[in-house]
């Protein structure tokens, strides 16, 4: 099977960069100024600074963690008991998923959100070195970087929280700890247990190749598997007395592959077969699939799920097999918005990229040259701002969900060497040292810069707000989750002595 599920956001910011470059008389470009530096801001930026050595330390020690989408206990445990330490009121094991939380400071409005991610991939474990090196073979590493995202976003948090402590500033912090990610399932489970009801606005990112801020939307999603119960058999014995699951599984995957020709072209349909058997001469008995359908919004998805169901039903008629769906989870399309990414791109503007040393540009060069891509080292530059030129053909994020409940910011800031894949050991090796400590403080400063715009400004919540009712078209968050699906929980296991 494949080894993993893309991470919907940085194919989204791939795409955007590409759409970028290409042109440089871009005629969706937005002009924006860079944001003011005001004294509230310095004090922030003065204790990401201050913070840093133990941020970077948290970091490293989530790196090393890298636990799984469902098992971040040690991850999300760190997160939230830094929050405490910092003064923060934290609800672990929120909705039902033991590795998520809730970290709450302050009181009154607004009531502005930080997503906090931290779930790794499976077998990308990685040394921070400049070529391929696993720390243990097989074992999952963070190769979309989510240990820098969640702390980044804590840091921005706890920043703002010592200004606002300082100067007796009104208004809450909310810093959602979002475990899995990776399988699109966590933020899902928290919106449909309403844990985003009620903010003002909601600030996220990513780390990324680049720095930018992206308008892209984002493919909806359902995902579930597939099992078929047949009847097996002597396969050249006595084979019409077996029933094949197999076989069920095949006529699934015909008949959605006959099926394409008549969706439109926005959809995306892709599956994996996960069991399909165990030797030829036996009739299997049972086989399991695990697919995804994507569409441009949650009304397309809806629609080409129902076609899906009936060649499902049709496989089953076909073979005489029965058959189990068990759904994993759906997403939305994410609704960006622009009055609130325009603050971030100008605080991001006034932070500016992150400073990588020679050291660190030699260190990326050298992975660019293993891997065979241009030695172009680290993107130093902040990309345009500007109107997507498309919203269909991405990857899907649970972060659609919170942008349903309320508008919803986007950051990237550059941690991977220009031209390396996504969810790839280049990726895992740079979270793991200085590089990515320094995106990490470039990302919790401008998030918490644009917090204390948000906080000081009550004129841009009101327009995020007005832009997000508009974009929503009357339409009101439904969660894509049947009301009695559970959340996949994955005990803990006990440490390693
Ligand atoms: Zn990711």
């Amino acid at each position: 099977m494949r080894k993993s599920v893309a991470c919907g956001f940085i194919l989204l910011l791939i795409a955007a960069n590409v759409v970028f470059s290409a042109q440089e008389e871009n005629p969706l470009l937005i002009k924006v100024k860079p944001a003011k530096l005001t004294p509230l801001k310095k004090e922030a930026l003065a204790w990401v600074d201050a913070a840093s050595p133990e941020l970077s330390k948290l970091n490293d020690e989530i790196w090393r963690a890298a636990e799984v989408a469902m098992e971040e206990y040690r991850s999300a445990e760190a997160l939230a008991s830094y929050l405490e330490e910092m003064g923060f009121a934290v609800e672990r094991g929120v909705a039902g998923l033991p590795t998520a939380f809730v970290g709450v400071y302050g009181s009154g409005q607004p009531v502005i959100g930080f997503l906090a991610e931290y779930d790794a991939l499976p077998s990308l474990s990685q040394e921070a070195v400049t070529s391929k090196k696993p720390v243990k073979e097989g074992a999952p590493g963070h190769g979309c970087g989510h240990n820098i995202f969640g702390v980044a976003s804590t840091a921005a948090a706890v920043a703002v929280k010592d200004v606002m402590a300082r100067h007796g500033i009104p208004g809450t912090l909310k810093v959602f700890g979002c475990p899995a990610e990776e399988t699109v399932e966590g933020k899902a489970f928290m919106a449909r247990a309403g844990l985003f009801d009620g903010l003002s606005c909601c600030i996220q990112w990513h780390p990324s190749s680049e720095n930018s801020v992206s308008l892209e939307s984002s493919n909806a999603l359902n995902q579930f598997e597939l099992e078929f119960s047949g009847r097996t058999a002597h396969s050249a014995g006595d084979p019409w007395h077996g029933r094949s699951a197999l076989d069920a599984v095949e006529l699934t995957d015909i008949g959605l592959n006959f099926l394409r020709e008549h969706l439109k072209p926005t959809a995306r349909i892709h599956y994996v077969i996960q069991d399909g058997g165990k030797a030829p001469n036996v009739v299997p008995d049972y086989a399991r699939a695990w697919y995804y359908v994507r569409d441009v919004d949650r009304e397309s998805v809806e629609k080409d799920y129902e076609r899906v169901l009936k060649i499902i039903d049709g496989a089953a008629k076909m073979t005489e097999t029965t058959y189990k769906i068990h759904f994993k989870s759906g997403v939305h399309e994410t609704l960006a918005n622009r009055a609130g990414s325009e603050v971030v791109y100008a605080n991001l503007l006034l932070i500016g990229a992150p400073a990588f040393t020679e050291e660190e540009q030699s260190f990326a060069k050298e992975i660019q040259k293993d891997i065979g891509v241009e030695e172009k080292g680290l993107s130093t530059k902040i990309e345009p701002f500007s109107h997507p030129e498309k919203s269909w053909g991405s990857g899907s994020t649970d972060v659609a969900e919170v942008s349903w409940l309320t508008p919803t910011t986007s950051l990237g800031v550059a941690f991977t060497p220009t031209g390396t894949p996504g969810h790839h050991w280049a990726a895992v090796a740079c979270g793991g040292m200085s590089i990515g400590h320094k995106c990490l403080a470039t990302a919790a400063k401008v998030m918490a810069a644009s917090c204390l715009d948000f906080l000081s400004q009550p004129e841009i919540i009101q327009r995020m707000r007005e832009e997000w009712t508009a974009r929503k078209k009357g339409r009101e968050y439904q969660s894509p989750l049947p009301a009695d699906l559970k959340p996949r929980v994955v005990p803990k296991k006990e440490e390693p002595s």
